[in-house]
């Protein structure tokens, strides 16, 4: 019997178990080891904040889904790794040996330069986290009595998202807040086209969101700018950037220079071809590959083929990043500014296709192959 050891339930790892519920995998035990059942889907993360969705809505239950591929879930992170001795360790102390593994775990929150920590900090990831702490962020911001002040640290994206979600939040509540956003130059939307940034600076100032370029330091009273403008702050959210867990440092496994695992064209580590990883944790050592959901998803497939191949011998496939990928940037409000290469648009409609995407995503891992169906 060989084990196959899929550690941590990202997106590209939903492909997976839905290939695993097709195909029979015949003198194959396949594990999987995520700290909770429910994964959590960023892309639903600001709508949530700002009431569109219930927070059901926004997760996949892993658990039908290891049911139809055959599947054990274990609950637990994963803190160690040996990829010499082939096996990890959990925060409960169990071991867990493979002999292929695959590793999906996204990435941490960059808090490394904001030099900030304790009650009044929120980071977006781990994302389980920060869906438990908005809500108590929401009940301080009521209770306050006076205008409660929010910082978003990080102007890429997400941070975006946020600040806007945050703002209709409280607007929705009927709390008096003053929501800033504070972005360095080189963070904001870099990628994106010129008319990207240019409709997404409209609609902060429509929010009144000030937006402050610059990097930010953590200070008793909230956050210092390099400029010396100091901002209160009564929560920051950090949205700054992702950083390699910890643990993948430690684990034999080839990393780059950030501690992301260096894979090759067919997703699989440079340095024990036994182990794959996908999404955020891994660095393409070929292509350059930013990272967002988009490509953990499209490699998901790909992943999927080729841990099948690694156990059962066939021909594995190379995943080629698109050159060019689709972001829907939700405003707070049901409104939306999409950006594809040099291409922009925005407005409720581009709203309306992002609920789309996103609701159809979820759809797709709600409704898996059930467990008795007959595989190929
Ligand atoms: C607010 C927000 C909005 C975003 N919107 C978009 C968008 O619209 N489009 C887009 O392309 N990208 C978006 N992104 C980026 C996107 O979230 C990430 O790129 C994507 O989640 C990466 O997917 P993944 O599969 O690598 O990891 P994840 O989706 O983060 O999944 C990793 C899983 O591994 C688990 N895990 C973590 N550590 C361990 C461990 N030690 N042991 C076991 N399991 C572990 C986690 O609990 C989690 O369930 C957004 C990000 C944020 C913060």
């Amino acid at each position: 019997m060989k084990r196959l050891l899929l550690i941590g339930g990202g997106h590209a790892h939903l492909f997976v178990l839905e290939q695993l519920a097709r195909v029979s995998t015949p003198g194959t035990e396949v594990v999987m080891v995520t700290p909770s059942a429910q994964q959590g889907y960023s892309g639903m993360l600001p709508g949530w904040m700002a009431g569109h969705y219930e927070r059901s809505q926004c997760q996949i239950d892993l658990r039908p889904l290891a049911v139809a591929a055959s599947a054990r879930l274990e609950l637990g992170h994963v803190c160690a790794m040996n990829a010499d001795r082939r096996c990890v360790r959990l925060d409960d102390g169990r071991e867990i040996a493979y002999d292929v593994a695959s590793i999906d775990v996204g990435s941490a929150t960059d808090l490394s330069w904001l030099g900030l920590a304790g009650a009044k900090l929120l980071a977006v990831k781990p994302l389980e986290a920060f869906f438990s702490a908005w809500p108590q962020v929401l009940a301080a911001a009521r209770a306050r009595g006076q205008i409660f002040r929010l910082v978003v640290v990080g102007a890429g994206a997400a941070g975006i998202e946020l600040a806007l979600a945050a703002r209709y939040a409280f607007a929705r509540i009927g709390v008096d807040a003053a929501v800033s956003l504070v972005g360095s130059d080189s963070g904001f939307l870099t990628d994106h086209a010129p008319a990207v940034r240019r409709h997404v600076l409209v609609v902060l100032a429509r929010a009144q969101i000030a937006f402050h370029r610059g990097r930010a330091v953590g200070v008793e009273q909230g956050l210092m700018l390099s400029n010396g403008q100091l901002l209160s702050a009564d929560s920051v959210i950090a949205a700054t950037g992702a950083r390699a867990h910890d643990w993948l440092k430690r684990s034999g496994l080839a990393c780059d220079e950030s501690g992301f695992v260096e894979v090759d064209r067919y997703q699989r580590s440079v340095s024990h071809p036994n182990v794959f990883a996908a999404g955020d944790v891994c660095s393409r050592h070929d292509v350059e590959m930013p990272r967002s959901g988009t490509h953990a998803v499209h490699s998901g497939p790909v992943l999927a083929v080729n841990l099948l191949a690694a156990l059962q011998g066939g021909t594995m496939r190379s995943y080629v990043p698109r050159r060019r990928s689709l972001y829907l940037i939700s405003c707070g409000a049901r409104y939306a500014v999409a950006s594809w290469g040099r291409w922009s648009a925005k407005g409720d409609w581009v709203w309306r296709c992002k609920d789309l995407i996103d609701r159809r995503f979820i759809r797709r891992f709600s409704r898996p192959a059930s467990a008795g169906s007959p595989k190929a």
